[in-house]
C-alpha cells in the first residue's frame, strides 16, 4: 500500500523536475534540437520530398545583360545566364533611408515606403517602388511594381512591366508601352500593350488601351477606349 503513495510522491517530483528542466533548458538547448533533428531522417527527408515535389520554388530571372528569361529553383547570391554566360549578381535588396549608390541585381529591389533613391541607377529583374525616387533611375527588367506613396517621375523608370499595386493611382502622359500590365489600383494612361493587361478585383483603368489581350477580372473597372486585336 506504501509504494503507490511514493510512487505517486516520485511521480509529483519528477514532474515538477521535468517542468524546471525543461523551462531552464528551453533557451539553450533551442538551438541543438535543430541539428539534432537531422540524424533522424526517416521522416524529415520524406518531408523534404514530398515539400519538393509538390512545390518546387521557381524563380523567375531576366538576364540584364542580354534580356534572356529563365527560371531557376535553387537559390544562390550569383548565377550565370544560359544563354551569354554572364555571371549575374542574384540578391535581393530592401532599400530603407537614404539611398545613393548604383545596384544591379537579378534579384528584387525594393524601395520600401522609408526608402529615398538619392542618386544611382537600380537595376533589378523586378523593382518595387513604394518610397520616393528624389534622383537616379529605375530599370526593370521584368516588373516594376508602384505602391502607395510612391512618389517618382515616370521619365526616371524603365520598366518591360507594370503592376499597380492595390490603394495606387497613377496617371502616365503621353503613349506609354509595356509588355504585361496589371492593375489593382486605379491607372490613367495611353497604353500600349504587347502582352496582357488585366484589371483585378478593385482595380480601374481609364483613356487608351491598345493591344492584344485583355482581361477584366470581377470586380474590375474599365473606362477606356478599347483597340483590341488578337494576334500577335
Ligand atoms: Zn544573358
Amino acid at each position: 500500500m506504501p509504494n503507490p503513495r511514493k510512487a505517486s510522491v516520485v511521480d509529483g517530483f519528477m514532474v515538477v523536475r521535468m517542468v524546471r528542466h525543461a523551462k531552464g533548458g528551453e533557451p539553450e538547448p533551442s538551438p541543438p534540437p535543430a541539428p539534432k533533428k537531422e540524424p533522424p531522417p526517416p521522416g524529415e527527408k520524406k518531408k523534404a520530398h514530398i515539400g519538393h515535389t509538390v512545390l518546387p520554388t521557381r524563380h523567375a530571372i531576366r538576364c540584364y545583360e542580354c534580356g534572356y528569361e529563365f527560371t531557376l529553383t535553387a537559390r544562390s547570391p550569383k548565377t550565370y545566364c544560359p544563354k551569354c554566360r554572364t555571371i549575374l549578381e542574384w540578391k535581393d535588396y530592401l532599400i530603407q533611408g537614404e539611398w545613393s549608390e548604383p545596384v544591379k541585381t537579378a534579384g528584387v529591389i525594393r524601395v520600401g515606403p522609408q526608402g529615398v533613391l538619392k542618386a544611382g541607377s537600380l537595376i533589378a529583374t523586378d523593382i518595387i517602388l513604394e518610397g520616393r525616387l528624389e534622383g537616379g533611375d529605375l530599370e526593370a527588367f521584368r516588373w516594376l511594381e508602384i505602391g502607395p506613396g510612391a512618389v517618382y517621375d515616370p521619365l526616371h523608370m524603365k520598366a518591360l512591366s507594370l503592376r499597380v499595386a492595390a490603394g495606387t493611382e497613377i496617371k502616365l502622359k503621353g503613349k506609354t508601352g509595356f509588355r504585361d500590365v496589371d492593375i489593382l489600383g486605379r491607372l490613367d494612361a495611353r497604353l500600349q500593350a504587347t502582352g496582357r493587361v488585366t484589371v483585378r478585383a478593385g482595380g480601374l483603368l481609364t483613356g487608351e488601351l491598345e493591344g492584344s489581350h485583355l482581361a477584366v477580372e470581377e470586380g474590375g473597372g474599365l473606362r477606356a477606349r478599347l483597340k483590341i486585336v488578337p494576334g500577335g
